[in-house]
């Protein structure tokens, strides 16, 4: 399709790895068959997790496998005052509150007998509302969607599945029950990935946003944020996990499979492709 755009969007807190592999070659596949562009982005919001050092590990290995990518990249550590005005746009708009829970506070609310067993949303057991009418005006404090009244804006939100996994449109009912009040700033960073993704892919004309079969279940957050802020939906293209030979899901600290170590061993970039099935 003429004008797409997509992205791969790398969390610098370890080496690539095979599935990161996958999930680049998938986007910049689809970008070069569509005569499209393929983007990378840094999503390095995480301070103290991101290490300069796995960041140009990162671009050694995405080059090696051939890809390229128009510079300066964007990082989002840049990004702050983009993230702070969406905030403010939502604050405004009387969507969201204060919460002071640690995890702790959480744990103790959910386990109350009458609570009965915690659901458990994209960002873990969703938050019963302790702070919801608390009125808490503490700086040092999360903020969170207040999700019934952000769903009463714009209505159940919908977006289109262009991958093979889960293909057509999809319609999210009930995501006050099965999401809940999100966090949409922590308290320590000041924002956090679902404000940060959508904003970053509002701003850089992402037309398809490409990335695991994992965050499947968050993309209704983003595309309810893209409805409250006035952003375009783009399309969406969620691709199958590579997992080990026991079916378990490749992690960043999976070292045995860092690209880094397959390239010292000879292998050649064709030999990752064909290792993940491409
Ligand atoms: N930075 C995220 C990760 O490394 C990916 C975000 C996305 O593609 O939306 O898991």
């Amino acid at each position: 399709m003429a004008g797409l755009i997509t992205r791969f969007a790398p969390s610098p807190t370890g080496p690539l790895h095979l599935g990161h592999a996958f999930s680049a070659l998938t986007a910049w596949d689809l970008a070069q068959a569509a005569g499209g562009q393929f983007l990378l982005r840094i999503e390095d919001i995480d301070r103290p997790r991101c290490k300069p050092e796995f960041e140009s590990a990162v671009i050694e290995d995405l080059r090696w496998l051939g890809l390229q990518w128009p510079v300066p990249v964007m990082r989002q550590s840049d990004r702050m005052p983009a993230y702070a005005k969406a905030l403010r746009q939502l604050e405004t708009m009387g969507l969201t509150y204060r919460c002071t829970c640690t995890r702790s506070d959480i744990r103790a609310a959910l386990s109350a007998p009458q609570e009965g067993a915690p659901l458990i949303g994209p960002d873990g057991p969703v938050y019963p509302g302790t702070c919801r009418h608390a009125g808490h005006q503490a700086k040092d404090a999360a903020i969170r969607l207040d999700m019934r009244k952000a769903l009463l804006r714009t209505g159940p939100p919908g977006f289109t599945e262009t991958g093979p996994l889960y293909p057509g449109h999809h319609t999210f009912e009930n995501m006050e029950e099965t999401i809940g009040d999100i966090v949409l700033a922590r308290r320590d960073i000041g924002t956090s990935y679902h404000l940060s993704v959508l904003v970053d892919d509002a701003a850089q004309g992402v037309t398809l946003v490409t990335r695991g079969a994992d965050l499947f279940d968050a993309t209704p957050i983003h595309v309810l944020l893209q409805h409250l802020l006035g952003l375009p939906t783009p399309r969406y293209h969620h691709h199958r996990l590579i997992r080990d030979e026991s079916g378990k899901r490749l992690a960043k600290r999976d070292d045995a499979r860092a690209l880094a170590r397959y390239r010292a061993e000879g292998a050649t970039p064709a030999d990752i492709r064909a290792m993940v099935g491409l």
